[in-house]
């Protein structure tokens, strides 16, 4: 859904609209959208910097696979969005126009305008949570055999490592 500025330019553009499963196309493999995602939005023009004011609401869920023990689970997200978008080829930049307020994100468009479905791909690949865990104490695979933690104990005569160390690793693996 293309959002034109001329559309903008007498009153501002109320969306509401429901993207299929696979309509927005969110190119992580791994990534599976499991919900419509819903967004009530308004588009508005800003008309001295032509900029284009987008905020509103949107909800999807997701199936995300766990770190520890690589089993899926649903992240669900409805959050709200307040952004501002100006021309790419504006001379004035936000420093010096005394916009820069750190609650606003701001972006940029080309051209008549933007791309509905750019703007909630971004807005989704933001929301994902650095670690993916299914459940905060999820204990994970046997690093031996390979059970998981979640289903049954092994007999495997290793200690089970602590959690707060298997979080530590998480994180330097990430780096
Ligand atoms: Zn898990
Ligand atoms: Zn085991």
């Amino acid at each position: 859904m293309f959002l034109n500025v001329r559309d903008m330019e007498l009153r501002p553009l109320r969306i509401s609209r429901e993207f299929a499963i696979g309509e927005i196309d969110f190119f992580e493999a791994v990534l599976r959208q499991t919900s419509p995602l819903k967004v009530e939005a308004v588009a508005e023009l800003r008309q001295v910097l032509d900029e284009i004011r987008l905020h509103g609401h949107y909800s999807v869920d997701l199936e995300l696979h766990c770190d520890r023990c690589l089993e899926a689970y649903t992240w669900p997200i409805s959050s709200d969005f307040d952004l501002l978008y100006e021309p790419a080829n504006a001379e004035a930049q936000p420093e010096e126009a005394g916009l820069k307020d750190d609650e606003v994100e701001i972006g940029y468009y080309q051209g008549a305008g933007l791309e509905l479905e750019d703007v909630l791909r971004e807005r989704v690949l933001l929301a994902l949570p650095m670690q993916r865990v299914c459940r905060k104490d999820c204990p994970g695979l046997c690093p031996a055999c390979g059970e998981n933690w979640n289903q049954r104990d092994c007999e495997c005569p290793q200690e089970k490592i602590d959690l707060r160390w298997t979080a530590l690793q998480d994180l330097k693996l990430k780096n």
